[in-house]
């Protein structure tokens, strides 16, 4: 029997990203390599294997970075203290932080202007927290779950604000919302708008893939925030759902019986890993059948810095 392979859309790469890996292959382009990146630009092997081979060089911290170097940060921001650092080792910053992380920063930025302790909503340890929270002034209070609010201490519960981080679970932030207004009834913060547009719109896909399908295969990164949640989601619509990194990582026993596999993948995940595992289920099977499932076309598209901008490519 032939077996039914459908696709979400839209999955994969979003606006951010794209801008990420843009910002690093001009930047190559334009002072030569090596080009040193502050972090993973994104939460991608392949991603970072090919701009590597380009003349990427990743680092952890600026210190391994030689005096005088062009140095990119992530998608995911950096604190200020990354950026003093920067400063004080006269380092050429250009800066791939993704526009929408940015809007979080001044967003916390201007509550604490205002005296407002801000409350993140967020995973302990993830590169977007620690740069967000190192971009607001003053008190930040990290919690991730409506258990996490139980014992939140503020100084004066009526001068709270909240901001979430882009790639969260829209459902799950809710809730933790929802707890955070009935013990701080004054608190004040975006509602889920903080989520950014590329993670909304693949949860919702994944949701109707659910519908279709008896297994759903998400690829991306094991540490890539977006891709866990689509993972989850799949997962709690009652649908076995498996996190891979590419092809090889898939297990045909994950696919005894399915008549229908579903396809998705993380905002920082390429096409190319999804038509790899595309491939492998046609060497695996006897006959496959693709399909793409109706959703959003997406057509953000972020500016990039004007000092890359004429970079011919
Ligand atoms: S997932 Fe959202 S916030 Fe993160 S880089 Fe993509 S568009 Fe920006």
């Amino acid at each position: 029997m032939v077996m039914r392979v459908i696709l979400a859309q839209p999955r994969g790469f979003c606006a951010g990203v794209e801008r990420a890996i843009e910002i690093v292959e001009r930047a190559i382009r334009l002072y030569g390599p090596p080009v040193y990146v502050r972090h993973e630009i994104v939460h991608n092997k392949r991603v970072v294997e090919d701009l590597k081979a380009k003349g990427a060089v990743f680092v952890e911290e600026l210190n391994e970075v030689p005096k005088g170097a062009i140095t990119v940060f992530s998608a995911h921001g950096v604190s200020q203290r990354v950026e003093d650092t920067a400063r004080e080792r006269s380092l050429p910053v250009i800066d791939a932080t993704c526009p929408l992380v940015a809007k979080v920063h001044k967003e916390g930025q201007r509550y604490a202007e205002k005296d407002y302790e801000v409350v993140l909503i967020g995973h302990e340890g993830h590169p977007e927290v620690e740069g967000t929270m190192g971009r607001i002034p003053g008190k930040v209070h990290l919690v991730s779950t409506p258990q996490d609010v139980t014992t939140l201490e503020v100084s004066d519960p009526s001068k709270l604000s909240y901001v979430t981080q882009t790639t969260l679970s829209v459902d799950d932030t809710r809730e933790v919302i929802e707890a955070l207004k009935v013990r701080f009834p004054k608190i004040v913060g975006p509602d889920v708008k903080d989520i950014c547009y590329a993670t909304q719109n693949r949860q919702a896909a994944v949701r109707e893939l659910a519908r279709e399908v008896d297994v759903i295969l998400v690829v991306g990164a094991q540490n890539s925030s977006n891709s866990n949640r689509l993972r989850e989601i799949g997962t709690e619509m009652g649908v076995p759902s498996y996190l891979i990194d590419d092809a090889a990582a898939l297990d045909p026993a994950w696919l005894k019986g399915a008549d229908a596999v579903g396809i998705t993948a993380g905002a920082s995940a390429p096409e190319d890993l999804v038509q790899e595992l595309i491939g492998r289920l046609r060497a695996l099977d006897t006959g496959i059948d693709v399909e793409v499932l109706d959703g959003i076309q997406e057509n953000v598209q972020f500016k990039l810095p004007e000092e890359l901008r004429d970079v011919a490519m």
